[in-house]
């Protein structure tokens, strides 16, 4: 099956209002790429704007909570990012795992959460380095996807992304081998659990894609696009990769 490839980038807790000029040089690689789907998921307080000045990307929100309302003091929910224009939402990133100790089970709920509110969804998963050093990564990812991918998912809305810790932002990526294996153990265990609609799930690479590696490494089997952090900052960066993955 030919899935679309789709290049995300994820600011993190970066950006402002003055950042989102960026998003016009974004605006027309994506125009240049007809063939290639782009996504830079925002800071909350920067999703409105963002979605305003741009409609041709696609913003989203780099989290939300699992439930729909309440008394959730400082959270954020699928309903009110949607309203401001968000059309999808990172869950699982590995900073959220590391550093609010999120779980695949709460990842889970957080996917089920946004596709209740018509959100886009891309669950992220990935080894530490000293998992992958113990010969655990596949072990590890295949959990990870078993216990966070929803029983419903299909690629019209679910989107995987492959992101070993130990390459976000360090600069180090793993050897292409390494990326097509963890890919291809992706895709079985997708397999595995939602049948022949893991064929349509895009499953992206993330960990230090630049525009330098980004063609090789999207050319690799299995790897359906890139989720970018660092290189997603500033239009000289991001939109490379735009133009590598227009080229794959
Ligand atoms: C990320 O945080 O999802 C990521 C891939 O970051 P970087 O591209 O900076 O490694």
């Amino acid at each position: 099956m030919t899935r679309r490839k789709l290049v995300a980038g994820n600011w993190k807790m970066n950006g402002s209002l003055a950042a989102l000029g960026e998003l016009d040089a974004i605006v027309a690689a994506a125009d240049a790429a007809p063939g290639v789907d782009v996504a830079v998921a925002v800071p909350a307080t920067l999703i409105g704007p963002a979605a305003a000045r741009v409609p041709g990307v696609a913003i989203g929100a780099e989290d939300v909570h699992e439930r729909d309302a309440g008394a959730h003091t400082g959270c954020i929910s699928a309903a009110m990012v949607a309203e401001v224009g968000a059309s999808f939402t990172i869950v699982g990133h590995s900073e959220r795992r590391a550093d609010q100790g999120e779980t695949s089970q709460d990842a889970w709920a957080k996917a089920a959460a946004a596709h209740r509110q018509g959100l886009n969804v891309i669950l992220c998963c990935g080894e530490t380095e000293a998992e992958r050093n113990a010969g655990r990564a596949e072990r590890v990812v295949q959990a990870q996807i078993e216990k966070s991918v929803p029983d419903n998912a299909d690629g019209s809305w679910f989107t995987l992304a492959y992101e070993p810790r130990w390459a976000i932002g360090t600069g180090r990526t793993p050897t292409l081998e390494e990326i097509g294996s963890i890919h291809a153990i992706a895709r079985a265990k997708l397999r595995m659990l939602i049948g022949d609609a893991a064929d349509g799930v895009r499953i992206l690479y993330g960990g230090s894609v630049t525009g330098e590696n980004a063609a090789t490494i999207l050319a690799v089997d299995d790897v359906d696009g890139a989720l970018v952090g660092g290189a997603s900052l500033t239009a000289a960066k991001f939109v490379p990769i735009i133009e590598a993955a227009a080229g794959v």
